[in-house]
């Protein structure tokens, strides 16, 4: 190939036809999955969406079903129980089960994103084999505990301590807003192993549930996803073996951090599920909903809220879609990740907020389901990383 018109650089065939290639569409398998999902939300997610919401409760009979679908650890080896699928594929399936119940959304998100990521990536042979298989089958579910009540964004501020004795680590402190944790079977524990070198000195622990010594709080009665599981976590003379030690000790600040990229692509996908459906709502609810003797789908102001909300959405796919091809290529992607997390999460904040005014004083009501989605739609700003967060991940990677 000799070479673009106009390009002063040569490009190679292999380069040309090779990895830079750009592609806008998806596989056939990665279609497949998505029409698999969308007709499971339909029988089993959606019409129980709004129950799971109000009451709320944990939709564990799904999760059950998710499992037996093989889409608890999409992205790993078959080798652990995994589907052996791409990032993309799992993006996908968490973005079409945030578009009909983000609570359920989030907690796949949870077990393959935060609690088997770690172990996938740092776990020796017998703790993948022990810990991440379980959770890729389904079996159990995981917690990532890293936030505590002092140590949200300034994560190396936490207090929790685990202190070497004879063969065993002992954990004390108490983790806050830990999801899963009152369903989960086995927790990713974030603990100082020497308070004096900060983000240096944490280390990451498997912990199960059944060890003595670890208790998960009262579920918290949240404003969104009320149907995912959260409380607080306490951690008292915690005494588990020192080969339940992840990565190494000193090694616990870049399990956090390497997890909280992957996990803000699967966060980017909840709110783009989000966005999607109040998009969804909007266009069928003002296509119905006559006034002045027409639908409102027909005044310009709707249609310019519609035609901005579309190309919001379709921007947010763009980028959440591109995080995960980066993340398949084995290409950087935290400030991709950043990127699409911080844009598709201020997306669906935006286009819920329009959802409802195209629904005027309807959707305001309980029981419809833009409400639920406005509500839902304001935790993807402030989960794995806040906004302001994503800013600084943004322009320190530009500013490098
Ligand atoms: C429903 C829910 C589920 C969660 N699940 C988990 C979980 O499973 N595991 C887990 O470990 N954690 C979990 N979290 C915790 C979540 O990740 C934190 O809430 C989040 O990281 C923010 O921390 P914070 O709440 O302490 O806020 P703070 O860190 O106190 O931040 C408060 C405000 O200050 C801003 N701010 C802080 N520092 C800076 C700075 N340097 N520059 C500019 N602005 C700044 C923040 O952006 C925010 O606007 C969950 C939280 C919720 C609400």
């Amino acid at each position: 190939m000799s070479g673009l018109k106009g390009c002063p650089v040569n490009v190679s065939e292999s380069n040309y036809r090779g990895e830079r290639i750009m592609h806008f569409k998806l596989t056939e398998e990665q279609e497949l999955v998505r029409a698999g999902v969308r007709e499971f939300c339909q029988k089993y997610v959606e019409p129980i969406a709004e129950e799971v919401d109000m009451e709320p409760r944990f939709p564990m009979e799904n999760i059950k079903r998710l499992a037996e679908q093989d889409w608890c650890g999409i992205p790993y080896p078959t080798q652990y129980g995994g589907a052996g699928a791409d990032y993309l594929t799992y993006t996908i399936v968490v973005e079409e089960l945030s578009r009909a119940c983000a609570a359920t959304g989030f907690t796949l998100e949870c077990q393959t994103s935060l609690a088997s990521f770690p172990l996938f990536k740092f776990g020796t042979e017998e703790q993948k084999q022990k810990w991440l298989t379980p959770l890729c089958k389904g079996q159990i579910l995981g917690s990532f505990a890293l936030t505590e009540p002092g140590a949200g964004t300034d994560v190396a501020a936490g207090s929790t301590t685990a202190v070497l004795d004879g063969d065993s680590y002992v954990l004390n402190g108490t983790k806050m807003f830990i999801s899963n944790a009152p369903v989960a079977g086995v927790f990713i524990i974030f603990a100082s192993t020497d308070k004096s070198k900060g983000p240096k000195g944490l280390s990451a622990f498997i912990v199960p549930a059944d060890t003595s010594g670890i208790k998960p709080g009262e579920h918290l009665n949240k404003m969104g996803i009320r149907g995912a599981l959260t409380s607080e976590v306490v951690l008292k003379n915690c005494r588990i073996p020192k080969g339940n030690l992840l990565g190494g000790e000193g090694q616990g600040f870049k399990i956090a951090m390497m997890t909280l990229d992957g996990g803000r692509i699967g966060i980017a996908a909840q709110a783009l599920g989000i966005a999607q459906a109040a998009l969804d709502e909007s266009i069928h609810y003002s296509k119905e909903r006559v006034q002045f003797g027409k639908p409102i789908s027909s005044f310009q102001a709707i249609q310019w809220m519609l035609a901005d909300m579309a190309t919001e959405v379709e921007a947010s796919r763009f980028l959440t879609y591109h995080a995960a091809w980066c993340y398949d290529q084995g290409l950087p992607y935290s400030k991709e990740a950043a990127m699409a997390k911080l844009h598709a999460a201020e997306t669906a904040a935006r286009q819920t907020n329009r959802a409802i005014q195209i629904h005027g004083g309807i959707g305001f009501i309980k029981g419809h389901k833009v409400e639920r989605l406005y509500r839902d739609a304001k935790i993807t700003e402030i989960y794995e990383g806040t906004s302001e967060v994503m800013r600084m991940v943004i322009s320190g990677s530009i500013l490098r």
